[in-house]
């Protein structure tokens, strides 16, 4: 759970952050209403907080004062302020804050949890700028941290690709067009053989010149999502990153929603035979390494539905979620097949290995018990699985089918393997 600290001495404005952030992005909103305060609950929370929202005006603290003050525990803050900016307040820009809210404005509770909700979730976003110059890095790199991004940071385009490879989970790439070794637009080139524009944001970065606007064009056309003229500004930069950010997400929120289950947030069947898929032809054709599949089904669930209801019925089935994802471990790609059922690929484990993990799992299930308002209950799991990866994934998972039909008929709550 992430907490969110919102230094605000007024009543109202912090009851109705709190209430939003607590109820629409399901974090923790803890309020402060002085300086004195929030010293408090900095050392109730030890420092854990993953943003602070600061009040410039607070009764003991009338100048900014708790700016500096919790900025020292390296927290993002972003800052609350009354209608008018003045310039003194711009010193803050320095100082670890990501930005500014003013309060009176329509859109300022909107904006601010558009914020928190970025910051958070950038904590697992990683980013590259690519220059030849030093100082140049070193500044975008502090832009960057400040928006608390996995920074990673290269001077050519050698350097870039060589780091990408490393990292392919890279989402967006800043970078230089003049650089020794490869420029921006050769690596603008080869990043675009094998990310697309929806999978990764690449930002040119050029000095403003005579040839600025054809070297930009050539970009775009080259793949390029953006450009920014250097000499930028920091709002420029950080509006130009969040809309690439954005964009990215909005185009991973397709994806989701083509490959994801939508109760669980599981992968869905056509997710697992996709991308199962290209894990099965790999090892099929290589030979070098394994795989065994896995089918989880619940047992007896009809109960469950029939005596408790279809919502109790449907946190059993997310419970599956919250198991199967502790223990599954690196290597292993899951999927909720449908209803009560699901399917577990694993790469790279001995038979020995395999078989650990389906008991421990067999037994987690076992020994859980889900506590909710209504009533409290367990249930358990029956388990099919295979090493026998057949002549297609299909066929592999019809197999691990077979083997869960042998632990229904045997009596449930128990693995069984394929056997021909
Ligand atoms: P077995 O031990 O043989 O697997 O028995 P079972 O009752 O678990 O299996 P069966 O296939 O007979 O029943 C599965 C039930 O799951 C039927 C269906 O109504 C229910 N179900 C499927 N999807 C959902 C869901 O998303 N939510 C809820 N609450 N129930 C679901
Ligand atoms: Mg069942
Ligand atoms: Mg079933």
């Amino acid at each position: 759970m992430e907490n969110i600290l919102i230094v605000e001495d007024s009543m109202s404005v912090s009851n109705a952050l709190k209430v939003i952030i607590d109820e629409d992005l399901g974090y923790n909103g803890v309020i402060a209403h002085s300086k004195k305060e929030a010293s408090e609950k900095l050392l109730e929370y030890r420092g854990k907080f993953a943003v602070a929202l600061l009040d410039l005006g607070l009764p003991d603290a009338p100048n900014g004062e708790v700016v500096d003050f919790v900025v020292k525990f390296n927290i993002p803050s972003i800052v609350l302020t009354g209608s008018t900016l003045k310039d003194d307040e711009k010193t803050f820009r320095n100082k670890h804050i990501v930005d500014y809210v003013i309060k009176e404005s329509g859109f300022a509770i909107d904006y601010t949890l558009s914020l928190v909700k970025r910051i958070v979730s950038n904590r697992e976003k990683k980013v590259l700028i690519v220059d030849d110059s030093k100082v140049f890095l070193e500044q975008a790199k502090m832009l960057l941290d400040r928006y608390q991004l996995k920074v990673f940071s290269a001077e050519d385009g050698v350097e870039a690709l060589e780091i990408i490879k490393d990292h392919p989970d890279i989402k967006i790439v800043f970078t230089d067009y003049n650089m020794p070794n490869m420029d921006g637009l050769e690596l603008t080139k080869n990043l675009r053989k094998k990310y697309r524009k929806d999978e990764m944001a690449i930002i040119i970065m050029t000095a403003m010149n005579s040839d600025t606007k054809q070297i930009s064009a050539k970009f775009l056309k080259y793949g390029a999502n953006d450009y920014i003229y250097k000499g930028f500004s920091d709002e420029e930069f950080y509006a130009r990153l969040n809309s690439s950010l954005e964009i990215l997400e909005l185009f991973e929120q397709t994806r989701d929603k083509a490959n994801k289950d939508y109760m669980t947030g599981m992968f869905n069947r056509r997710y697992l035979y996709d991308a199962g898929q290209e894990m099965y032809t790999r090892i099929k054709v290589r030979e070098d390494d394994s795989l065994a599949a896995a089918i989880i089904d619940i047992d007896k669930f009809k109960n469950i539905n029939d005596t408790w209801g279809h919502d109790i019925g449907d946190i059993a089935i997310k419970e599956v979620v919250v198991i199967l994802s502790k223990l599954a471990g690196d290597n292993s790609l899951l999927a909720r097949l449908g209803g009560e059922e699901f399917c577990i690929l694993l790469r790279g484990r001995t038979e020995e290995e395999v078989k650990d993990l389906v008991e421990k799992i067999r037994e987690a299930f076992e020994k859980n018990i889900i506590k909710t308002a209504k009533c409290e209950f367990g249930y358990t799991v029956s388990i099919g699985a295979t090493f026998d990866m057949g002549d297609t994934l299909e066929d592999m998972i019809n197999k691990a089918d077979k083997a869960l039909y042998n632990a229904k008929e045997n009596g449930r709550n128990q693995v069984c393997y394929y056997e021909d």
